[in-house]
């Protein structure tokens, strides 16, 4: 079922889902539903599962050391199908543009179709680690709106080198990102707007947002989609800080402002069990307060570890 129908048959009330990430290769799924289990009581009517981009690897040969590309993190598809099997649950497997050429995006969307996935997050991806910027992968898309594009006439039996007739087409519920506090890259939070803007006008079904912890952010960045004509459900992604280092690095690779409150109460922690509780704490807050205002969903960044988001969870639904 498409994440839009998920929200309408839920009648106004708020939704909880979540968001993981694939296990490095080599390591067994089961630590992936380890961490799902305890939050299946929640009823998350979909899950996304990241797509992680090919990273340069250097393998020791002899003493010479041989510069490979590889993904650490494969297997977004067969996840999403697995906990599909598994919980009788909608998946989404984000679908980026950086390190996929159309023809494999296009391969990727076949097999997601053949089995019954009905929902895909279009993104762009990040620069790889070695790039100042976002490279295009040669024969791939340079940004979201054009694999937007790419979904979108797959829906209607448009193939990259074919048109297909046919009664069977796919019928893909697309997800795009948004960011409260504009993309890193975009010049103002207006100019970023007026591109998703043009990503829904391209098909994309709903919004995504980028983690925030001040919700005025997010409410002012609703504000201003609605008055530009965005008028499709904008979901908003809520992380837990979970260790005291994310004061440092969550800033600089997001591109957000976190609260002096909330800086403040990490920095007084004397381990990390302490920060994770203020961590809870704060998206606890977030959640009740954006769930009285009446957001569509809740959708947590888990990043692999669920005793946080559980604990969340249960305070607010
Ligand atoms: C909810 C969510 C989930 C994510 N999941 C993943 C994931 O699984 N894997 C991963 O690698 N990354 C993921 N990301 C990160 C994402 O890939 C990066 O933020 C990336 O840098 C931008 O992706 P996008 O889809 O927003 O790109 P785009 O919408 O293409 O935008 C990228 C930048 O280009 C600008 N822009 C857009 N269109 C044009 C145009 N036509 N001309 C000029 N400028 C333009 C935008 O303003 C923006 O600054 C996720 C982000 C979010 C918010």
């Amino acid at each position: 079922m498409k994440v839009t129908d998920h929200i309408k048959k839920a009648n106004g009330n708020t939704l909880f889902s979540f968001e993981i990430i694939p296990p490095v290769k080599g390591r067994s799924i089961q630590e992936l539903y380890n961490n799902i289990d305890p939050l299946m009581e929640f009823e998350p009517p979909f899950i996304d599962v990241t797509t992680s981009r090919e990273e340069y690897v250097y393998i020791d040969r002899d003493g010479l050391l041989d510069k490979k590309l590889t993904r650490m993190r494969p297997g977004t598809v067969g996840i999403c199908a697995s906990i599909k099997h598994k919980y009788d649950v909608d998946t989404v497997p984000h679908v980026l543009c950086g390190g996929f050429t159309k023809e494999e995006t296009e391969y990727l969307l076949v097999d997601c179709h053949y089995l019954g996935i009905d929902n895909v997050m279009a993104l762009r991806g990040d620069a790889m680690k070695e790039e100042k910027y976002f490279e295009p992968t040669k024969g791939g898309h340079p940004y979201a709106i054009d694999l937007i594009r790419q979904i979108q006439n797959l829906n209607c039996g448009e193939y990259l080198h074919e048109v297909v007739e046919t009664d069977h087409c796919a019928d893909f519920c697309i997800g795009a990102a948004g960011y409260p506090e504009k993309h890193l890259e975009a010049p103002s939070l207006k100019t970023d707007l007026k591109r998703l803007k043009e990503k829904v006008d391209a098909g994309a079904d709903y919004v995504v947002t980028q983690m925030f912890f001040d919700n005025k952010k997010y409410f002012e960045f609703v504000k201003q989609a609605r008055a530009i004509g965005i008028d499709v459900p904008i979901i908003p992604g809520i992380k837990p800080i979970a260790v005291k280092r994310h004061l440092q690095l969550l800033p600089p690779i997001f591109r957000i402002d976190l609260p002096q409150d909330l800086i403040d109460a990490v920095e007084a922690c004397k381990d990390n069990k302490a920060v994770r509780q203020v961590g809870i704490e704060w998206a606890i807050e977030q959640s009740k307060e954006l769930k009285a205002a009446g957001v569509p969903v809740l959708h947590y960044y888990s990043m692999g570890k669920s005793d946080n988001i559980k604990a969340i969870a249960k305070a607010v639904f």
